[in-house]
């Protein structure tokens, strides 16, 4: 049996839409929205949220085969006001693994608790060269340096406030979205990637009349940055669960962008053998190119599920992706190997 063929434009244009939606980990309602109102547009899927905010879609199908579940996140990086300095600039609290050099010169919205969203970009306190010169690139970057220079006229905490600004309001960092040549660069590929890969999946499904064959669970989580996103939201009843996140590629990993990767294992473990070796078999029988890795520093929403006591068989799919949580980048082949994966799992 042959997989449907995949929406390739629809695919790149959902996932540049979505990358272009600010959603830091606390702070991810527009995307799952966004999501939602996509899947909506299926009339086999039943949407709900659970009460942390998460989306669910079901679908149902008559089959005695105990239900699946794949999840993936559209919550990322981020930060928050921490501080506001006393010339008007803002100290930063970090949402995630945001490392200082990754997003030094970034473009930034804040966006404050009363709606309104406010320009601005992150600078070291030793930024201007005619100042400090060398000085500047030995200033360590870490909290106490980094700041946000806002587009408004501000030069006092008081101007700032007045701004509307408050600690604790949302910093995004501009996702520096760019399609060429078969890849798409971008920051927080990780994992919006992996929501259109779900997504598109479901689309090709539908558009050829296909449905799963056993009942399917899609849970697209909002808290996996800070570690238990998927702990809750899947159904007691759901007796295997596919995370679909990301691959990690650069020196000493098999993974490439080329290809989709199953994990084998990362810091949180090792993952369900019979799950992975099915895995394993679909892309054999369906050619998809995939490679096996183990990932030095990385956790998973399956594992934040079986950490809270799911009682699941737990794989991890995901394309490879290069230069993860800094400025990253994707190619189509993998994009499409893992579309693919996560139809042909759909379908067995
Ligand atoms: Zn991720």
């Amino acid at each position: 049996m042959s997989l449907p063929a995949i929406d390739q434009e629809y695919l790149v244009d959902f996932l540049v839409k979505l990358l272009n939606i600010a959603s830091p980990t606390g702070f991810a309602e527009p995307a799952i929205a966004f999501v939602e109102k996509e899947l909506s547009q299926f009339s086999q899927l039943k949407l709900s949220r659970t009460r942390k905010g998460a989306l669910v879609a079901r679908w149902k199908v008559e089959s005695d085969l105990s239900p699946v579940a794949l999840t993936a996140h559209v919550d990322t990086l981020g930060a928050v006001v921490k501080e506001i300095k006393s010339n008007g600039r803002l100290k930063l609290s970090r949402i995630g693994g945001v490392q200082w050099p990754t997003v030094e010169t970034e473009g930034i919205w804040v966006f404050t608790s009363t709606g309104e969203k406010i320009r601005g970009s992150v600078l070291i306190d030793t930024a201007s060269g005619h100042i400090y010169s060398s000085a500047g690139s030995e200033t360590p970057r870490n909290d106490d340096h980094m700041e946000v220079r806002l587009d408004a006229r501000t030069t006092s905490e008081k101007e700032t406030r007045e701004l509307g600004i408050n600690i604790g309001d949302c910093v995004a960092f501009d996702p520096r979205v760019e399609v060429a040549n078969g890849f798409v660069r971008s920051r927080f590929l990780d994992d919006k990637a992996c929501v259109a890969n779900i997504v598109s999946a479901i689309k090709s499904l539908v558009d050829t009349g296909q449905s799963p064959t056993r009942t399917a669970y899609f849970l697209i989580s909002n808290y996996e940055e800070v570690g238990h996103g998927a702990s809750t939201g899947i159904p007691a009843d759901v007796t295997e669960l596919v995370t679909v996140d990301m691959a990690v590629v650069g020196k000493g990993q098999e993974s490439d962008e080329f290809s989709a990767t199953l994990c084998i294992k990362d810091s949180g473990g090792v993952y369900h053998e019979g799950l992975n070796k099915k895995l394993r078999s679909l892309a054999g029988q369906h050619s998809i190119p995939y490679k096996t890795d183990v990932y030095p520093f990385y956790g998973s929403d399956g594992e934040a599920f079986w950490r809270a006591g799911g009682d699941v068989a737990l794989a991890l799919i995901g394309p490879g992706i290069d230069a993860s949580h800094n400025y990253e980048r994707a190619h189509m082949d993998g994009l499409v190997a893992t579309t693919n994966w996560i139809m042909a799992y759909l379908l067995d």
